[in-house]
């Protein structure tokens, strides 16, 4: 489809054209409403002249010229006529609600209101200007028509900008009104739209691959023409009525095809492209069977978006063959309807708005999305969030895998085995520990492909989700399920500890301290459950004393190991290994005790001169010996440090005074026992 491109001396030899174009598809009384709307948006845009020193006037009906091509309804062209005279006149919303209805009222606010925002930077402007325009969208899809219609003239005319605004409004287009044809399927739109972005972001490439297209474009116009007639004829043999196109690439998707696969021009063999038209389903299929008898096809380049539509309902067959003269060429097999959904998107599907028919499940799929966004508009309540959520929607295309039995499941482009574990079912995620892709085991990050049959393996005994997985699953919802499990992980684990406290409480009842008891091993332990000789050690991390609650933990190896029952390490312990309460052993401690403890401090300090030596002297003061110190120098602005410290203290000391007593020297900030 070609667009009006010619350039008119007046604006109503341009509204003339219009009209003859507009006889197609409106009567006698409707072309008058349009007419009485023309005259009435011309008088409001009178005096105002555009960048290209034209009247206004000749833009909205540009616009209108634009929309007429993708078969949209009165009310669009009327308000299309419109759209720009609340925003750039001084005539009010009231009068045209007056003058021309409720709903072509309504259409313009949705398009000035899109057009009005204007925010401090780019970044946010852009975000809230996808937000509205989506909103606008999901309120009335017509908004959207008139919107990427207004921007395709804009992008038309933009050569009569300044360059620095011309980058910026083409940055836009690409970001923000690209994506949006791409999704509602108006290709020919999205095409002409994203030539037109390119060509002024990469001016010197754009022209660059211009010229090698249109050259070898030329070269091949016979070898064309050659297999066009030779399809027709197979086809006419085989009784298909068909209608054979020639498909010109657009230059961009050259492009970004060059970029994405590393490829130089002359690698990109598919730029001859032909479009065979038929009947029916049946008939693509049959079409399909004869040229792959009559040309070679390429392995792995068959692809049939009939029985698997792209997400925004695209439906082709496509295959690459090997011409007679060996360079390959592409075909796309469809029918008429295919075809007009293709060119079209969404506009083809204009009657949804006509009450009692039937809305095609592809159509119901598109209104659905919409509707998914207005209900995510809803409950997301940061614009930022709502914004990534769409984005991730609208700006990332799916791929389509198999299940080993051969079921579809859709993923986002470049999801990971993982993404399609937890697609499948989230316990089948929890336990993957590895997959296979096409019959071979890959890495767990490996990136899939439309195609691919994936299969996951599990275990029984899977820990679960890996954090680093994180880092390379694809689907937010994936990252949500294994967040989900780690969170749920935590609170059971917040759980059994809390229970081994309790068991430990109980196990330590009845335990009188001041009791008199008499022991015969040198740490003063006694274990009243065990009699006999039992190898016991005291635990290194927390160095109990006498004094201090403790609690015997039986360690393969070492025997009973005491702790202070307050011991992070013994808690943390409890908690990962199986079975280990039973492994706890009451001790008590006994009061004839001879021996020396080792006890370990740390003190923090600001490191001023005399500060150690103070510490010091107290220690000596108790008479307790200092078996080591570490004290690193300062390495922070603020000059603090820590001091290790371990002491021998005799059973039942005066620890704690000792440590109150060090706590108010000046520039001690802080003192604690290890563990
Ligand atoms: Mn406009």
């Amino acid at each position: 489809m070609e667009y009006s491109k010619e350039i008119y001396q007046s604006e109503d030899e341009l509204w003339y054209l219009f009209k003859e174009k507009a006889k197609e598809k409106f009567n006698d009384s409707e072309l008058s409403i349009v007419d009485d709307i023309y005259q009435f948006a011309k008088k409001a845009h009178e005096g105002q002249i555009r960048a290209s020193n034209e009247p206004y006037i000749l833009h909205p009906i540009n616009v209108a010229l634009i929309l007429l091509t993708f078969d949209v309804d009165l009310q669009t062209i009327e308000a299309s006529l419109l759209h720009d005279v609340v925003e750039d006149t001084s005539v009010s919303l009231d009068t045209i609600k007056d003058k021309f209805g409720k709903e072509v009222a309504l259409l313009v606010d949705g398009v000035s209101k899109i057009s009005q925002i204007k925010f401090l930077s780019l970044e946010e402007w852009k975000l809230e200007s996808l937000r509205k325009v989506l909103i606008a969208m999901a309120s009335d899809f017509r908004v959207v028509f008139i919107k990427l219609a207004d921007r395709l003239h804009n992008m038309r005319t933009l050569n009569y900008l300044p360059e620095e605004k011309r980058r910026e409004i083409a940055k836009e287009t690409i970001e923000i009104y690209v994506p949006l044809a791409h999704r509602l399927g108006i290709y020919t739109l999205k095409w002409e739209l994203e030539d037109l972005a390119f060509k002024y972001l990469e001016p010197e490439i754009f022209q660059d691959l211009k010229i090698k297209v249109s050259k070898k474009r030329e070269e091949r116009e016979n070898e064309i023409f050659d297999i066009k007639i030779k399809i027709e004829n197979l086809l006419n043999e085989n009784n298909i009525t068909c209608r054979v196109e020639g498909r010109a690439k657009n230059l961009y998707s050259i492009y970004r095809k060059m970029k994405q696969d590393n490829k130089t021009f002359d690698e990109i063999f598919d730029l001859t492209a032909l479009r065979v038209i038929v009947p029916t389903i049946q008939d693509c299929y049959k079409t399909l069977g004869i040229v792959h008898t009559k040309w070679k096809p390429i392995p792995g380049r068959i692809k049939d978006y009939i029985a698997i539509p792209k997400p925004n309902g695209y439906q082709s067959l496509h295959t690459t063959l090997i011409g007679d003269n060996g360079e390959p060429f592409e075909i796309q097999i469809r029918t008429e309807e295919m075809h007009k959904n293709c060119e079209y998107g969404i506009a083809s599907h204009w009657s949804y708005r006509e009450k009692g028919k039937k809305i095609n499940p592809d159509m119901s799929n598109k209104i659905n999305w919409i509707r998914q966004i207005v209900e995510w508009q809803k409950t997301i309540p940061s614009a930022r969030e709502f914004i990534n959520r769409v984005k991730e929607d609208i700006f990332s295309d799916e791929i389509f895998v198999f299940t080993p039995k051969g079921e579809i499941i859709n993923l986002t482009v470049d999801a990971t085995p993982i993404d399609f574990a937890y697609k499948i079912h989230t316990e089948i995620g929890n336990k993957c520990i590895g997959a296979k892709v096409n019959g071979r085991i890959v890495p767990l990050n490996y990136k899939l492909k439309t195609g691919d049959r994936v299969e996951i393996l599990t275990s029984k005994t899977s820990p679960g989700p890996s954090r680093d997985w994180l880092k390379f699953v694809k689907s937010s919802s994936t990252k949500e399920k294994i967040r989900q499990f780690y969170r749920k992980k935590e609170k059971e684990e917040e759980k059994k500890e809390e229970t081994v406290k309790e068991e430990i409480e109980k196990k330590n009842k009845g335990v009188i301290l001041e009791r008199k008891i008499k022991t015969s091993n040198k740490f003063g332990v006694v274990i009243p459950e065990i009699k006999g000789e039992v190898l016991l050690t005291l635990a290194k991390c927390c160095t109990p004393i006498p004094g201090d609650e403790i609690i015997g933990y039986i360690s393969k190896g070492r025997g009973v190991v005491v702790h202070r029952r307050d011991c992070k390490n013994l808690l943390s312990i409890l908690g990962n290994v199986d079975n280990s309460l039973e492994k706890i052993v009451k001790v008590e401690w006994a009061n004839d005790v001879k021996i020396l403890y080792p006890v370990k401090i740390n003190i923090h300090i600001k490191d001023e001169p005399g500060v150690l030596n103070k510490i010091v002297s107290i220690i000596a003061k108790y008479n307790y010996n200092i078996e080591s110190v570490n004290a690193p120098p300062s390495k922070n602005k603020e000059k603090t440090t820590t001091i290790y410290m371990t002491l021998q203290i005799p059973g039942y000391g005066k620890l704690n005074d000792l440590l109150e007593e060090i706590k108010i020297v000046p520039n001690v900030l802080e003192i604690e026992r290890n563990s």
